[in-house]
């Protein structure tokens, strides 16, 4: 893969030119509207700092959640101007709208070394739109933003897999340059993409479960084991001919299930032992370590059980390289924690101990290992993206980097 980067975009010279940057600042919020992990924020730094020193006028661009294409506040870049404002050292003014008079009076406004955040993109249907007509117009009104010799700067590494308006089609209408994070992914990811030394071991979880199944078949080719856990278990076990209960369940998925456990069975690893909760809200449940077979009736399993962590360990362990996507259980509460504490430590101890190279991909996989208290700099490198991660070392296409390649 060739294509510019910053760095040559920095030395063909940004003083006193716009440049338009995505970002990704999809970051969790809690009920208060408040961020809890600015992971995202802060792993955008280095770009925008570096263009701010330039001398550009920077405009970003980004989404938060899915406001499905108008405008809410729940959604509104706020919160995100004002954290990025305290990162910077420096006021991000935030546009009242993405593409409309706002937004371009304060594009036109800056001055040299200035940053403005326009709304969130996704108020606008355009930018996920299956059209192409549609997304390339409103692709036009983000390029127009960039009035004064624009440049483009991809460096929103969680959506280069999305063919969106900001990612992909504005690449075309201004010179494009690959950001700092997304050259920085795309270099670590492809390592365990194109190179893993084995083991290789792929640990899945979370809740994305109808997204998630269709990359199994692909990791499976290439991993020697696949630890399967979170959110994603369930379906297999059901597939295994266990009853649940109330636990998280792809129905449509089960007979998937069934031809990955029959295909792939050796290298698919599930849980041991669960644990089960009387309910999803841990401050009224109450909760029991179980066997497969053993959820009470009416109960639910809200992560792995604690043999399951000493089994997952102890493959890990003897790993050279990991790529782990999704949380083994619903950590935000503490009493349902343990299982991604455990198995994220593994990953921790497999890189101090056996030189393995651990990659955690996903954001909230990102959020669990910075909420839990581990230490980050214990694994190798901690990915932005889930979706982009995971199509990476599938080895598909992402439109938003093949978009830059020159
Ligand atoms: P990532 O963002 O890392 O790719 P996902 O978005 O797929 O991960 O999944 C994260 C969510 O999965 C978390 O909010 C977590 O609470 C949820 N989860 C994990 N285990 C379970 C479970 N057993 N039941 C329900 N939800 C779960
Ligand atoms: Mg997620």
């Amino acid at each position: 893969m060739t294509y510019k980067n910053l760095q040559d975009l920095l030395d063909a010279g940004v003083d006193g030119r716009h440049v338009l940057v995505r970002s990704d600042f999809n970051v969790p919020l809690n009920d208060a509207g408040e961020i809890t992990d600015p992971g995202r924020i802060t792993a955008s730094l280095p770009t925008l700092k570096a263009l701010i020193d330039g001398g550009a006028k920077v405009i970003v661009t980004a989404h938060l959640g899915r406001p499905e294409g108008e405008p809410n506040e729940k959604y509104s870049l706020k919160p995100v101007a004002e954290a990025l404002s305290e990162e910077l050292g420096q006021y991000v003014a935030l546009a009242a709208d993405v593409v409309g008079e706002d937004a371009h009076e304060r594009a036109n406004g800056l001055t040299e070394g200035e940053i403005l955040l326009v709304e969130n993109v996704r108020f606008d249907p355009r930018e996920t739109s299956k059209n192409d007509a549609e997304r390339e117009e409103f692709a036009r009104q983000l390029a127009a933003l960039a009035a004064d010799d624009g440049a483009y700067v991809s460096d929103g590494f969680g959506v280069v897999h999305r063919a969106q308006a900001s990612v992909y089609d504005v690449a075309k209408l201004l010179p494009a340059y690959a950001g700092t994070l997304v050259e920085k992914e795309i270099e670590r990811l492809g390592k365990v993409a194109s190179e893993p030394e084995h083991p290789y071991v792929v640990v899945l979880g979370g809740s994305k479960v109808s997204d998630k199944l269709g990359v199994i078949e692909a990791l499976a080719e290439k991993a020697d084991s696949l630890l399967i856990g979170g959110g994603m278990c369930y379906t297999f076990l059901v597939a295994q001919g266990y009853d649940v209960q109330k636990s998280l369940l792809q129905d449509d998925m089960v007979d998937t299930c069934k031809d990955l456990l029959e295909k792939y069975g050796e290298k698919i690893v599930l849980p041991v032992d669960l644990l089960a909760a009387s309910e999803f809200d841990s401050s009224n449940a109450e909760t029991r370590v179980v066997g497969l077979d053993g959820i009470p009736e009416g109960w639910l399993s809200t992560d792995i059980g604690p043999e399951t962590v000493k089994k997952f360990a102890g493959i890990l362990a003897e790993s050279k390289t990991v790529f782990w996507n999704g949380p083994m259980g619903v950590f935000e509460q503490e009493a349902y924690a343990e299982g991604t504490r455990g198995v994220a430590q593994a990953l921790i101890d497999a890189t101090k101990n056996n030189g393995s190279f651990t990659v955690v991909g996903g954001g909230d996989s990102a959020a669990a290992v910075r909420t839990l208290g581990l230490d980050e700099d214990g694994f190798s490198h901690i990915s932005t993206g889930g979706g982009a991660s995971l199509e990476l070392l599938e080895g598909k296409d992402l439109p938003g980097v093949s978009v830059l390649e020159s």
